[in-house]
């Protein structure tokens, strides 16, 4: 699973795009980029977002031809005086390409040789600058991070992540496995790889770790679809155990269940490896905030919030910024005044690290709502419901699993179509 590799560099929503249209536009020549990230290190886990994309001017190229490149210092020390000077990043990546190459590409001995100099020079001259690299072929790359071992200067490779597979190219150091072709006949999914096709198949059964929060009414029938449409890794997180009054719609929950008060994560779990044995479902009985379920999220390629509290999403927002994981908010709402309903309604918000909108920018995060649920403070919690700003958590609201149902699949679909063609 490429989420488990050690040294991840990841884009935002794009970026990658953007960076490899621009640089392989003429590809009678070597070009060259720095891009600027923020180094995050988590359970043994390095990961770079990539925050910002420098391109050089044809005047910033000393020499460049197919199989040379050679950078002015000016645009170097313009770089470093940018990463130095700005508190959002400290890490440097360059990037440059092997245009003659259309497929396997590899760091030659010239790039080793320079990039330890510079990494050596990095590290003699400032402090606490991190430094990485990564070569393109018009179709693949390869990419690493520079660090030490015990002293020694090493490289170790990375791989890259976008917040769509489908903006994702292929690493030359990584060889698809042929086991990883399992949809055989007879097989679970043989069904849905007629209308997925084998590529987006394989996408979602090996190599992606998707993350539901919430596993109620809505999560749960999430949960079942992403078992269904052949997710094979799932978390989920959930502090509430189940009670009765939950039986009217969370799937895989029974009554002896909510008598016997387990954990709706466990009761869920059960329920999707049931369906798929072969699948990874992890319980988490915790709340969002505990600190173990930080890499948790950090390492999913998706995180689906389907709370009904205002703090979880925002701290669910929290990481996926943090650690650039792309987010769906999923939500349902009914509104019943005087035993007629008023508003029966639900959305998919899709929010990829890098499409410019947030829940707070979308008024789905009520910053006193959130004050009521995680304040310090019990007495100013309880002010804040009793004086009417916002409704307290033990007030049942109404809830019915056709609307839920409906709101889930609408999510799962969003989801699919992240890895096919079909754009929105
Ligand atoms: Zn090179």
């Amino acid at each position: 699973m490429s989420t488990q590799a050690r040294y991840l560099i990841k884009f935002q929503h794009g970026d990658l795009a953007r960076l490899r249209a621009r640089l392989l536009e003429d590809v009678s020549r070597e070009q060259f980029a720095v891009l600027l990230g923020k180094t995050q290190k988590i359970n043994g886990h390095t990961i770079i977002k990539v925050v910002d994309l420098l391109f050089l001017e044809q005047a910033d190229y000393a020499q460049q031809s197919v199989t040379f490149l050679r950078i002015k210092k000016d645009f170097i020390h313009r770089s470093l005086v940018e990463l130095t000077n700005r508190y959002d990043v400290d890490t440097l990546i360059d990037v440059h390409t092997h245009p003659f190459s259309q497929r396997h590409v590899a760091f030659s001995p010239t790039d080793d040789a320079d990039e330890r100099g510079f990494f050596q020079f990095l590290n003699e001259t400032f402090a606490g600058i991190k430094y990485a690299s990564i070569v393109f072929s018009q179709r693949q790359y390869s990419a690493r991070v520079w660090t030490f071992r015990s002293h020694a200067i090493v490289a170790r490779s990375a791989l890259i992540k976008t917040q769509t597979s489908r903006e994702g190219i292929e690493s030359s150091d990584v060889h698809a496995s042929d086991e990883k072709i399992a949809v055989a006949d007879g097989s679970i999914f043989q069904r849905s790889a007629l209308v997925l096709g084998l590529d987006v198949m394989r996408t979602i059964m090996h190599d992606q770790v998707i993350s539901v929060i919430g596993v109620g009414g809505l999560g749960s029938v999430l949960a079942e679809h992403l078992i269904h449409m052949g997710f094979h890794t799932i978390n989920l997180i959930d502090p509430d155990v189940l009670e009765v009054s939950n039986l009217n719609r969370v799937v895989g929950a029974y009554y002896e269940d909510a008598k016997q008060k387990r954990s709706k994560v466990e009761v869920v779990r059960h329920h999707l490896t049931s369906i798929n044995p072969h699948a990874t479902v992890q319980a988490y009985h915790k709340d969002v905030h505990e600190k173990e379920l930080e890499s948790v999220l950090a390492l999913s390629d998706w995180m689906i919030v389907a709370t009904d509290t205002h703090a979880s999403r925002l701290r669910v927002q929290e990481l996926s910024i943090k650690y650039a994981v792309p987010l769906l908010s999923v939500g349902v709402n009914i509104t019943v005044k005087e035993n007629t309903i008023e508003d029966m309604s639900g959305e998919v918000i899709t929010a990829r690290v890098g499409d410019a909108l947030c829940l707070q920018c979308l008024n789905r995060i009520n910053p006193i709502q959130v004050a009521s649920e995680r304040h310090p403070e019990k007495t100013i919690r309880e002010e804040l419901v009793k004086r009417g700003y916002v409704t307290g958590k033990e007030i049942k609201e109404p809830a019915v699993k056709t609307l839920n149902t409906f709101v889930a699949t609408m999510a799962v679909e969003v989801l699919i179509n992240q890895y096919t063609e079909q754009h929105r």
